[in-house]
């Protein structure tokens, strides 16, 4: 029997994830070495219970009694705290979905990739942080990492049978978000609950706003280059307002392969879950007529400054991803509390960026855990600072 382990069991990702299982059999198709989550304790002892997991572990500390009382009863061993979910990865298990929200994903990441067996990366933020050491723990290990982004998955599919050296270019697709059209004036006065309503997929919250900035975008072309390897200039992004294109592969023969699904996350991970081979996915099916147009359009990089801070990591590389990665989530954190207006984010980034260019610490190569949780936390501290001199000459 397959064992499986769900990091971030309770989000939006998670919860796609214990579906595809629950259908696939559940308990009795999969043994279920670990769920973890952080305040949804009801979901996640339900889930616990639905599929017998030997552990349940929760980020939250305060909350491991409520863990122990909702299990009561059951097998399960309940956990609390960082330490714990990192501690519920070294169990091991042949697949292991990958899907808390970001750089508090990458630990339990890496240390899954020991036992060999499957990664299915949801956690677009480990490979932004430390796609180096993630990659070369893989490789040491003998494990296979698994894009779980819809955008990524599609590359991998239609790279399959494909020789690389013959690729021209790779494009990824965003639907442009909530404010596709908005002028920039209107850009100044967006709210959180604005940017939390995505068009057309439904997501985390904190994924959904950094859509709607295109920062999703931005981790996106980060992720590109560090899990498949091409150079910047080989990746674009385009527009795609529908959302059904998810990414084009360019050959050196001018044809290009495009890999088309529903905005429908099961897909992506459902390929994972099954890869190598192909398995039935209960999404939506396409209906080409129906959908009659599919439009496609130039990002702006005025509106979206995200994506050219991106192009500078790109380049950049070394622990600048972790630096840009970490920045992002302060500024995520401000704007969700209102003390940050949208735009701000961007400027949040590129000044702590800037800040710390001018020491030479970004340049390190991100192979070491120590240096890319050392720059975790430096960028948090200098964000945390431009954050408080913006509000400070505001008022
Ligand atoms: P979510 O906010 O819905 O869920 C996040 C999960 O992580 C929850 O289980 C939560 O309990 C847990 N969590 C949050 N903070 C934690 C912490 N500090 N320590 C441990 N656990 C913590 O997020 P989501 O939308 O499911 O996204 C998860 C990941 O997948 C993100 O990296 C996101 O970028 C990526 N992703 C999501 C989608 C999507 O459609 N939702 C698509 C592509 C990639
Ligand atoms: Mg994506």
């Amino acid at each position: 029997m397959r064992s499986i382990s769900i990091f971030g069991a309770t989000g939006s990702i998670g919860e796609s994830t214990f579906d595809l299982i629950m259908r696939g059999g559940g308990p009795a198709a999969y043994r279920t070495v670990a769920l973890t989550g952080s305040s949804n304790i009801k979901r996640l002892a339900e889930m616990a219970r639905a599929l017998n997991a030997e552990v349940a572990v929760t980020a939250r500390d305060d909350l491991l009694p409520d863990l122990r009382a909702a299990l009561a009863g059951t097998e399960t061993i309940c956990a609390a705290g960082q330490a714990a979910i990192s501690e519920a990865a070294d169990r091991p298990a042949d697949w292991v979905m990958s899907a808390i929200v970001g750089a508090a994903g990458l630990v339990p990441g890496l240390r899954a990739l020991r036992h060999g067996g499957t990664l299915a990366l949801a956690n677009k933020e480990s490979l932004v942080t430390a796609g180096p050491l993630l990659m070369a723990t893989a490789a040491k290990y003998g494990a296979t990492i698994l894009p779980v982004d819809s955008e990524h998955s599609a590359v991998f599919q239609a790279l399959a049978g494909e020789d690389q050296a013959a690729v021209e270019r790779v494009i990824i697709t965003a639907s442009g978000g909530p404010f596709r059209q908005f002028s920039m004036a209107q850009m100044q006065a967006i709210t959180p609950a604005q940017a939390v309503a995505h068009p057309n997929w439904s997501m985390g919250q904190r994924i959904s706003i950094d859509s709607a900035s295109m920062f999703n975008k931005a981790l996106e072309l980060i992720e590109t280059r560090e899990y498949f390897g091409f150079s910047p200039d080989q990746i674009e992004v385009i527009v795609h307002p529908q959302s059904i294109v998810h990414a084009l592969i360019g050959f050196c023969d001018g044809g290009i392969m495009a890999h088309l699904g529903p905005a429908d996350m099961r897909h992506a991970i459902g390929f994972a879950l099954h890869w190598p081979q192909r398995g039935h996915v209960p999404v939506e099916r396409l209906d080409l007529a129906r959908l009659a147009a599919l439009n496609f359009e130039a990002p702006d990089p005025a509106r979206f400054p995200a994506l050219r801070l991106a192009r500078a990591v790109m380049d950049m590389r070394g622990l600048s991803g972790a630096a840009f990665n970490a920045a992002k989530e302060i500024a995520l954190d401000h704007f969700i509390a209102g003390n940050l207006p949208f735009l701000a984010m961007a400027q949040v980034v590129e000044d702590t960026l800037a800040r710390l260019s001018h020491q030479n610490s970004l340049q390190i190569a991100a192979t070491a855990l120590e240096d890319v949780l050392h720059m975790d936390h430096l960028a948090r501290k200098t964000a945390t600072q431009i954050v408080a001199e913006a509000v400070a000459s505001r008022h």
